[in-house]
């Protein structure tokens, strides 16, 4: 009997699983999408996105359209139960990618523009309500799924879980959750004002108040996001309506505003130790989970597709060999690991300043908050205490066209010169597929100090900076032992 063998197949229609859908859709290659439930979820969870985020929406090309409704944010204070500062981050309108570094959203309307956006590809096929039950790592894989009770099979030659935090996939292929030890139970309240009222817009807040930590989020358009950690022996019982409106009393009331939903989550913070057995995957919440102070879980899932995209699509279209797909868990794990550690500090640096104003001392488990994400601990060449190699690098207009640097090199690899190649190198980029760009240009002046050439890879990570033809040739030399473009 013949049987259709979809080159991917994505578990879970999250956020995570249609982005990635969308990518590797819009790379052509056959994709099916698998979903239990119907139509997007109706719950407002992830509420800020990043520029490099943004970035990846726009493959899509719907970045724009996610920040005409979204909010931009000017600042994110820490501040004591009064709601004076102890330390502020100012946000800039734009950073070196040319999209905001902080923008909040409305999950539901994200996810409807990935979805929408995402029906143009004739080789997407989604099954909602369907629910996979089943998977035989057989060639090609095999995935029992069930639909009103009627079971049937499908088969591909990867899969891909995107089945959030209880991932069935996760579990089938044996990989365990290593835990953070961060338990705690907080009632996130999503709110709409109704009424024009005096209320913080561009601002958000971290109150680190000693007698409840609250959390303020000025969402898109009217929606407003609060979050109050639970007080020991409280559990959610204790959250009636009434107690409710008495906690949102010092921002909003009845008359101003309507609440959409007051859940009590438990926030923890644990990463996968397994993200790839074969050809099966997990991203986004199946391989990681941590508490929203960052407010950067579902980044870190749209990471870790935009990693793993052109990976899988480079080596099913023979253009690199099947190792590149090891290096998936070598590069994301970490940096990973680093956004949850990160997430976790953040929480524990509310409840220090928190301490402080009652007068008592509270060490956190770790120090070095960072402002700013880190490089990546493998896929890259040089010296990354440069602060350049191993981070995103930036996008700039080009002189000669309207487009910019990341539609001009789109999923390719790219070299970056301000000097004539020799032909030599010409053959050798000819051979791995890399995309020559010549610059005189400005705007890149740090990335040329001391270098010549630069090698962008994909994702737009800046894999090496190199100074002379022969230190070129070295770097391209690390490009294909670690990436195998040579087929
Ligand atoms: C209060 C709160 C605030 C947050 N704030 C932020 C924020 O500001 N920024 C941020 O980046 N992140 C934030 N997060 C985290 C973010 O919401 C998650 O990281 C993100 O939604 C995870 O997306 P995902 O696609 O990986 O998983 P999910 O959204 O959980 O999607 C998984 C999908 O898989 C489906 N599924 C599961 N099992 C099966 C199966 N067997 N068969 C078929 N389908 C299946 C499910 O139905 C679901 O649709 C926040 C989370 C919370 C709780």
């Amino acid at each position: 009997m013949s049987y259709k063998v979809f080159d991917i197949c994505i578990i879970g229609y999250g956020p995570v699983g249609a982005t990635l859908s969308g990518l590797l859709s819009s790379l052509g290659l056959s994709v099916l999408v698998i979903e239990k439930n119907n139509g997007v979820s109706p719950t407002a969870r992830a509420i800020n996105t990043d520029s490099e985020q943004l970035r990846t929406f726009n493959f899509l090309n719907i970045a724009p359209k996610i920040i005409a409704n979204s909010r931009k944010i000017k600042k994110v204070h820490f501040t004591d139960s009064e709601f004076n500062p102890y330390s502020t981050i100012d946000i800039p309108k734009e950073d070196n990618l040319g999209w905001p570094p902080a923008l909040l959203f409305y999950q539901p309307e994200l996810e409807t523009i990935i979805r929408d956006s995402n029906l143009k590809y004739k080789n997407l096929k989604i099954l909602e309500n369907t629910k996979a039950v089943n998977i035989e790592d057989t060639n090609p894989i095999r995935v029992d799924i069930r639909n009103d009770r009627k079971d049937s099979r499908i088969y591909c030659k990867y899969l891909i879980g995107c089945d959030g935090a209880n991932s069935f996939v996760r579990k089938y292929i044996d990989s365990k959750l290593i835990d953070f030890g961060f338990d705690q139970d907080w009632i996130v309240i999503d709110a709409h004002t109704t009424k024009q009222i005096d209320i913080s817009k561009d601002e958000a807040k971290q109150i680190c108040d000693p007698n409840r930590l609250q959390t303020y989020v000025p969402g898109r358009r009217n929606h407003k996001r609060f979050e109050f950690k639970l007080l020991k022996g409280e559990t959610k019982k204790d959250f009636t309506k009434k107690k409710v409106w008495e906690l949102l009393s010092p921002w909003i009331n009845k008359n101003n505003s309507k609440i959409e939903r007051a859940v009590v989550y438990k926030f923890h913070a644990c990463i996968a130790d397994k993200w790839k057995d074969k050809n099966i995957f997990i991203a986004g919440d199946a391989a990681h989970q941590m508490p929203p102070f960052l407010g950067a879980g579902m980044g870190t899932g749209i990471r870790d597709v935009f990693n793993l995209a052109w990976k899988i699509f480079l080596v099913i279209k023979g253009k690199a060999n099947v190792n590149l797909l090891e290096t998936y868990q070598l590069e994301r794990e970490p940096h990973a690991n680093w956004t949850v550690q990160q997430a976790k500090l953040i929480g524990e640096m509310m409840e220090q300043f928190s301490y402080r104003e009652k007068g008592e001392k509270y060490v956190p488990s770790n120090t070095g908050y960072g402002e700013v994400f880190p490089h990546l601990a493998n896929g890259y060449y040089g010296d990354p205490t440069d602060g350049l190699i191993a981070t995103p690098f930036c996008r700039f207009n080009l002189d000669s066209s309207e487009k910019d640097s990341d539609e001009y090199f789109g999923w390719n690899f790219g070299l970056i010169s301000k000097k004539k190649l020799p032909k030599e190198i010409n053959l050798i980029l000819k051979k791995m597929n890399i995309k020559f760009l010549s610059v005189n240009d400005n705007k890149l002046k740090n990335y040329f100090k001391d270098a010549n050439y630069l090698l962008i890879r994909p994702d737009k990570y800046l894999f090496s900076r190199s100074r002379t033809n022969s230190e070129l040739k070295e770097a391209l030399c690390e490009l294909e032992k670690q990436f195998s473009l040579i087929t």
